[in-house]
């Protein structure tokens, strides 16, 4: 291993995930896909072997671990052709009760979730009609006595079926009573177990992944006045203040995909032999693969500096964004040149090509667009107008 491979000291943490998924080969993912059922046996493991708790503190059960590990954590998941995606929430919506909430709230939940007793997998932003621009969510919580009630929608919520409790944001107070448009919205921590069946009702939606994503409808819900996180009306700033880390480790899935797909790609460009030579020694097979190589490694590079970064104290908003973007783009070039590189067999599920490239695509979505983050990059760095958020309307 290199001196400048700055993820070297994980080296441990690496191997024991490694171990883990060995458990949960290509046939495990498959007939989950098949069944769109989730991968309950794979999160237990993971919980068991401490790795969701692991950005939580010591002090209430985590490991304690830094961005960086946890990022080689979610990559080495995916460089072993397992998906985080079942359970990744597990390790950072915490995040916002761990910075925010109150002393009571964090020894209520911290535990629990760092031990998988209780599933912190939910995470209620989106909304049907409003989209990226999450200042015009249209779902409320009015204030009544000692509860707030909960009207309204929510889409692409993940892993709800899955979850006990639910990160949601919701405005507390109309969008044209707030002096600034950022404000009146509000964060809660909601407890799904109690809700369901009871003003909350949850619907799967068919994806062409299967990744157990839900829309979710909240009909007079009412929730304890104690769910609330921090402040009222303050809440769009403690989502974003989560979004970097956030941004960092699903980059750091992407980066153990597109290794995946790189050595997927290159084992078979070795082995299959047409016209009597391996397909891997014509320069056409060759060069996307190895082009594709080039743009992880500069992707990586990214991805463990914003790491280091956050680590650090620092709030690398733009290093952030620019690692999501190039570790999905790295990804997906990835995926395409060992799609192609497998012909026709790169169609058949049991390669497990078809499947992680039907994967890999998310990101270019999902949790925010390529196109947002260089609407973003354009603002903050060169000083062009601002083409998203409040200021443009
Ligand atoms: C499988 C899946 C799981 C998800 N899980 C969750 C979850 O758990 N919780 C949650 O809250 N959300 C979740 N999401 C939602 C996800 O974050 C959104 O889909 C994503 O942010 C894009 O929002 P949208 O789909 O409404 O697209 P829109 O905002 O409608 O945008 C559509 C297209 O227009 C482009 N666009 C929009 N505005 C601009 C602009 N100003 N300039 C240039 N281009 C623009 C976008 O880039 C995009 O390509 C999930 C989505 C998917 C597909």
């Amino acid at each position: 291993m290199s001196a400048f491979d700055v993820t070297a000291e994980y080296a441990d943490i690496r191997e024991g995930v490694a171990n883990v998924c060995a458990g949960f080969g290509g046939d495990y993912w498959q007939d989950l896909d098949a069944r769109r059922a989730y991968p309950k046996d794979f999160v237990d493991a993971l919980i068991r072997e401490g790795y969701l708790g692991a950005m939580i503190p010591e002090e209430f059960g985590g490991s304690g671990l830094n961005l960086s590990a946890s990022s080689v954590i979610l990559e080495e998941i995916h460089r072993n052709g397992c998906n985080a995606a079942a359970c990744h929430a597990q390790m950072y919506t915490m995040g916002t009760v761990l910075r925010h909430g109150t002393e009571e709230q964090k020894a209520k939940y911290l535990p629990g979730i760092a031990d998988g007793s209780l599933r912190l997998q939910a995470f209620g932003v989106t909304e049907p009609t409003s989209g990226t621009d999450t200042l015009a969510l249209k779902t409320t919580a009015v204030r009544d006595g000692d509860d707030y009630v909960v009207n309204g929608q929510k889409i692409w919520i993940s892993r709800a079926e899955h979850s006990d409790l639910m990160v949601l944001l919701a405005r507390t107070t109309p969008r044209d009573q707030v002096s600034k448009k950022t404000e009146g919205l509000s964060v809660f921590l909601i407890d799904l177990r109690e809700l369901r069946g009871n003003g909350v009702e949850i619907r799967p939606i068919k994806t062409m992944i299967n990744h157990a994503t839900t829309e979710v409808f909240f009909d007079n819900a009412r929730i304890p006045a104690s769910s609330l996180v921090g402040e009222e009306g303050r809440g769009f700033r403690y989502i974003l203040s989560g979004m970097n880390s956030e941004r960092i480790l699903i980059a750091a899935e992407c980066i153990g995909d597109a290794k995946w797909f790189l050595k997927k790609g290159a084992d078979y460009a070795r082995e299959r032999v047409v016209f009597g030579a391996p397909i891997g020694a014509n320069q056409g097979v060759q060069f996307p693969l190895a082009k594709a190589q080039a743009h992880m490694m500069a992707a990586e590079a990214i991805v463990y500096r914003a790491a280091a970064m956050y680590d650090s104290g620092l709030n690398p908003g733009v290093e952030a964004n620019t690692a999501k973007m190039l570790a999905a783009d790295a990804s997906w070039e990835a995926a395409e040149a060992c799609l192609q590189t497998h012909g026709g067999f790169g169609f058949a599920e049991e390669y497990d090509v078809e499947r992680k490239f039907r994967e890999a695509r998310l990101y270019q979505v999902a949790p925010i667009s390529t196109n947002l983050i260089l609407c973003y990059i354009a603002e903050q760095v060169l000083g062009l107008p601002k083409s998203y958020g409040p200021q443009r309307a």
